[in-house]
């Protein structure tokens, strides 16, 4: 059986994935502190606006409606009875309005955190984690996405529990993490670290990297570290349309359309090969960076320099990858007393 995702990682040199779910549904009306995943069976016009919005603006793939989707975040709205139908409904959404486009279009079914923090720091076990994953990934097949898309993960437990219900569910996969704490995700995993824990996977995924985090700029410098590693499998970079700001009671991200054109064309460069925005992330911002992606050559890899003299600077002085952080530099001073 044909694979529309597989096809097209195969064929492309770069794929344009989608932008924000939130961003956008609040501007159609969501309010802030609903549940998005309600709105599969009580909006799915809107819904599926959503999903029209980002293959009309050029991308190759999207994700589904259902990143809060597991029993875990849908308790919260008094719906864990409800995730089966909720995840079934956003991936036969997103079908629908794949398979009537020109192009060939993959539909991701998104996974986010449990928003539980794992044993054994926290209370949820592994095996319960697996289970969840396991219910939401198997409704989101059940609904016909060709891959399923696990997203803002913090913890390298939590990132293995879904690695194991996925498996279970017999699907391709891709993952990424926020790099959102000084180059490290709230769990202090670098670049490096999720470079070497997908390997380790019976099911390693298809594809792996960062999404949302802190601004552009800085994810560059985590695929960076990404690529830095040797990794031969493709990385995904979706980044925030900017850095978010508080303007009048409302998150606003500063990047503009052609900002997230230079940084398209320039996570390329870093070495993704999927590349797509997070929060604040429009259509209009996507177009920018489909133009980018088909007009401009391929470059070299850039330089820290260059990211920041196109982009912006970064949130931190570095990528967290440095052992130790302030004692590393503290024994590089000294070193350098001593040689000096
Ligand atoms: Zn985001």
């Amino acid at each position: 059986m044909s694979n529309s995702f597989l096809d097209l990682l195969d064929s492309r040199d770069a794929l344009l994935a989608d932008g924000a779910t939130g961003t956008n549904l609040f501007n159609m009306g969501l309010q802030s502190g609903d549940a998005p995943e309600l709105w599969n069976t009580d909006e799915p016009a809107k819904i599926k606006a959503l999903y029209q919005g980002s293959v009309d603006a050029g991308s190759d793939l999207f994700l589904t409606n259902s990143f809060g989707g597991t029993a875990a975040r849908l308790k919260l709205h008094d719906a864990q009875g409800r995730v089966r139908e909720l995840n079934r409904v956003a991936a036969e959404l997103g079908r629908e309005v794949a398979d009537k486009s020109e192009r060939k279009i993959a539909v991701a079914g998104s996974v986010g955190p449990t928003g539980e923090i794992m044993q054994p720091v926290g209370e949820l076990s592994h095996a319960l984690a697996v289970e969840m994953f396991h219910e939401q990934a198997d409704a989101l097949k059940e609904g016909g996405v060709d891959v399923l898309w696990l997203e803002t993960i913090s913890a390298p437990e939590e990132f293995a529990a879904a690695a194991e219900a996925f498996k279970l569910v017999g699907l391709p996969w891709c993952g990424t993490m926020s790099f959102d704490t000084a180059g490290r995700t709230m769990m202090g995993v670098t670049s490096a670290d999720l470079a070497k824990l997908v390997e380790d996977f019976d099911v390693p995924p298809l594809a792996f990297g960062a999404n949302c985090g802190t601004g552009a700029s800085d994810i560059l410098r985590t695929v960076l570290g990404f690529a830095a590693q040797g990794t031969e499998r493709p990385i995904i970079s979706k980044g925030n349309a900017g850095i978010p700001k508080y303007v009048d009671g409302h998150i606003h991200y500063d990047g503009t359309p052609e900002l997230m054109g230079e940084y398209a064309v320039m996570a390329r460069d870093c070495g993704a090969k999927i590349i797509g925005g997070c929060c604040g992330t429009m259509p209009d911002h996507l177009r920018k960076m489909r133009e980018a992606l088909d007009s401009r050559p391929r470059g070299e890899r850039p330089a820290l320099e260059q990211i920041v003299e196109v982009l912006g600077p970064f949130s931190s002085a570095n990528d967290g990858t440095e052992e130790g952080g302030a004692a590393t530099s503290e024994r590089r001073n000294r070193r350098g007393r001593r040689r000096s």
